[in-house]
């Protein structure tokens, strides 16, 4: 059997024209934007116009009818453009997947169209302040009352409710039965009486927000619930694995970035004779090592994708959870040569590089930090006992 390494025609000239795109904006324009306490707004919508952010959602719905693969590469091209699309990894990655699997004929119809050319965005709540890691002890909890579900409890660090219409809210309701607690999947209107955000003031800069929610007895219509209230955990990871694919695949992006600069300034900078800094192995040994990081954390992002769009959720997962690690390894990496490299140039503003360095631990920590990635690839993949 052949293993082809090289990206189908049809994707590298995706990746040509979403590059042609995002490079429109850059880098400046997201500064600017976060400067200003603007959004990427203008950039999102000519995005979906051109059927760029639905690639992977079904035709029917307005969709591309791509996969997985194919929208991690949308995202990996605006981030080495300078400019990430961070509601990517929410909005068509995490809700439109869950829809398009779990939802209804009616659901889809209603959300899956506006998720595809970006006029309607949708967030994603799972993390609470008391369970952090372990999504096992969220509290959110969803009672049937008649003909209504009754949503309340609390979310934090959730992106992008400012700008959505709706989100996509990890909540539990209790089996009749057993009376244990069973995740269910909520799309909540931003809108809807007793939903309440707080901004969360990050040292990030950048244009998406991070909110606090307060989710206080929300009424919401039977067919708010999305898939099967017995369904199981897989309908979550229906979305988590894609968010863990598109997670690497911009923090890869973003590598690719840094490393771009700082080529770039090592060619250029000189202040020994006529030799460019880039010329001494202090200097390009460094880049070299997260050039190749970033190509071994492409190639665990691309056959994460591959194993996700065949349909083989188990081992995607456990690739989603390594490409995940590695994307947020050499984002951090190579932001901190890129700093460096730049010298005292590297922390000024102009530069953008610093920023950079704070944007990068994103990948380290969200949306499944290192060490419970750590903690998975050793209980499941290793087969060692579970240590937490
Ligand atoms: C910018 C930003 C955007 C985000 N956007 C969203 C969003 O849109 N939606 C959403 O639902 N969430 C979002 N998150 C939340 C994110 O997923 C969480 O921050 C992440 O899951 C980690 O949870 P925590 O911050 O509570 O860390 P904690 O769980 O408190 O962990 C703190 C530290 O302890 C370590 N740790 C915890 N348990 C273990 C263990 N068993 N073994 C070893 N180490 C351990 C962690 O690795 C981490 O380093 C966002 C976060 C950020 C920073």
């Amino acid at each position: 059997m052949t293993i082809n390494f090289t990206e189908p025609e049809e994707r590298v000239a995706l990746r040509e024209a979403v590059s042609k795109l995002a490079s429109k904006y850059g880098r400046e324009f997201m500064e600017k934007q976060a400067r200003e306490g603007g959004k990427m707004t203008e950039m999102w919508l000519e995005m979906g116009q051109n059927g760029f952010l639905g690639v992977n959602l079904p035709e029917e719905y307005g969709g591309g009818g791509g996969g997985m693969a194919d929208l991690a590469a949308v995202l990996e091209e605006t981030a080495a453009s300078g400019a990430p699309l961070l509601m990517m990894v929410v909005s068509p990655a995490i809700c439109g997947s869950i829809i398009s699997r779990c939802g209804t004929e009616d659901q889809k119809a209603k959300w899956l169209p506006g998720i595809a050319d970006g006029t309607l965005l949708m967030a994603f709540g799972i993390t609470e302040a008391d369970a952090g890691s372990n999504a096992h002890n969220i509290t959110t909890t969803a009672t049937r009352d008649g003909d209504e579900w009754v949503l309340k409890g609390n979310k934090t660090f959730i992106s992008g409710v400012d700008e959505a219409q709706a989100v996509l809210i990890v909540a539990r309701t209790e089996d009749a039965k057993t009376g244990k607690l069973k995740p269910a999947l909520f799309v909540v209107p931003t809108d809807a009486p007793g939903f309440n955000r707080q901004p969360i003031e990050m040292a990030w800069r950048a244009p998406e927000k991070q909110f606090t929610l307060f989710i206080d007895e929300v009424r919401l219509p039977l067919d708010a619930l999305v898939g099967d209230e017995d369904g199981g955990l897989w309908q979550l990871f229906a979305g988590l694995n894609p968010e863990r694919i598109m997670g690497a695949a911009m923090s890869c992006g973003a590598a690719r970035y840094a490393i771009d600069k700082t080529v770039e300034y090592a060619k250029t900078r000189s202040v020994w004779k006529d030799v460019p800094i880039g010329a001494h192995q202090g200097i390009q040994h460094p880049i070299a090592k997260v050039k190749i990081e970033l190509e071994q954390a492409r190639l665990l992002w691309q056959k994460a994708a591959a194993l996700y769009d065949a349909g083989d959720d188990f081992t995607a997962g456990e690739y989603a959870n390594m490409a995940k690690y590695a994307g947020g390894e050499v984002s951090c990496n190579a932001a901190d040569v890129a700093v460096h490299t730049h010298g005292g140039n590297g922390l000024t503003v102009e530069y953008g590089l610093a920023n950079m360095l704070v944007a990068s631990r994103l990948g380290r920590i969200a949306p499944v930090s290192r060490e419970m990635i750590l903690n998975f690839v050793a209980m499941h993949t290793l087969g060692l006992p579970k240590s937490y």
